[in-house]
């Protein structure tokens, strides 16, 4: 039998509630299943088409049937994640969360920029001036709105790291990046294996954001990041700890980490599959590497288990045309 049929046999449809919604979502749903050497989580974002999430399958196959590499780091600094919140409330996450770097989410409606000024103030003043804060944008600005706002909240902010994806286009991002002092970082513009390549060559970002799943894994995330020559920010994609594992391997295996990883993202779900001693969560900003992959625990398995049928069935169906598509 092929590593693809025994994940077919054996898997756990999960959902678990989101603290607030993110993605439009209010729970995240995905797949877990056991190989060989540990667990794997099948998890693309519903928008995705089967041909998207091969790599996510791939990636899954791999961290369930093979060992986990020699790592270079014993623990990873990561950011807290601030979504478009009130000040007050951004303040709040950002010192509940112990970290020294923020992600600040940004341009959330297009009349956002007095809100989000106030949002990185607040975080400013919770984080203190030896604190990093980067923004995201989600592609939402076009160039000339990139610009000036870039500028404004940099200001307000009292210096931003980088800012994440201000446009949608590589060649948008390149125009920003040329008429900005603060440094441009490419999310959106990575999804698939060639793209990190395009982006360095176009002089689009100074920073890849490297997520394992889209890639097709650990090994493959690792080839790619070496080719785009970037700094890497490895995060993970909103999963249970058997996901962010994913993603603390590959940010412990990458030969240079010079930034804080979006590997922090337990906090934004209400639970975890994996039992508390082992659930990949960060303290005072970094998580602890973990030296074997968790496991997860059967009670907490069948707590967040998928309850409704047509939804389980619905990521049943998906993995059998992806597990296709796998095979061509
Ligand atoms: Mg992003």
């Amino acid at each position: 039998m092929t590593s693809i049929e025994v994940a077919l046999q054996n898997v756990v449809v999960y959902s678990i509630p989101m603290r607030s919604r993110f993605r439009g979502i209010a729970a995240r749903e995905g797949i877990l299943f056991e190989g060989e050497h540990g667990w794997g989580e099948f998890c693309p974002f519903i928008e995705y088409d089967d041909n998207e999430s091969i790599g996510w399958l791939q990636a899954a196959l791999e961290q369930a049937n093979t060992p986990w590499p020699t790592f270079e780091r014993s623990r990873v600094p990561v950011n807290c994640t601030v979504p478009a919140v009130a000040p007050d409330k951004a303040h709040q996450i950002v010192l509940d969360s112990g970290c020294k770097t923020a992600k600040v989410k940004v341009a959330d409606h297009p009349d956002a920029l007095g809100e989000d000024i106030a949002r990185v103030e607040a975080v400013r003043d919770a984080l203190g001036p030896g604190g990093a804060i980067r923004i995201d944008a989600n592609c939402l600005w076009d160039v000339d709105t990139a610009v000036r706002n870039i500028k404004q909240i940099d200001a307000a902010a009292g210096g931003l790291e980088y800012v994440e994806q201000p446009c949608t286009t590589v060649e948008e991002l390149a125009a920003v990046r040329r008429r900005v002092d603060v440094m441009i970082a490419a999310d959106e513009s990575i999804r698939r294996a060639e793209d990190p390549l395009k982006v360095a060559l176009a002089g689009a970002a100074d920073v890849a954001i490297i997520k394992p799943p889209p890639l097709g894994g650990l090994k493959r995330s690792l080839e790619v990041a070496e080719a785009a020559g970037l700094p890497c920010v490895v995060t993970s994609t909103l999963g249970t700890s058997i996901d962010v594992a994913a993603g603390v391997a590959l940010a412990a295996s990458l030969p240079e980490l010079d930034f804080a990883c979006g590997l922090n993202t337990l906090a934004l779900l209400t639970g975890d599959v994996v039992g508390d001693g082992t659930s990949i969560r960060a303290s005072d900003g970094f998580i602890e590497v973990p030296t074997e992959q968790p496991v997860p625990d059967l009670r907490l398995l069948e707590e967040f288990r998928q309850k409704d049928p047509a939804r389980t069935e619905w990521w049943m169906d998906r993995l059998r045309r992806v597990s296709e598509a796998l095979r061509g």
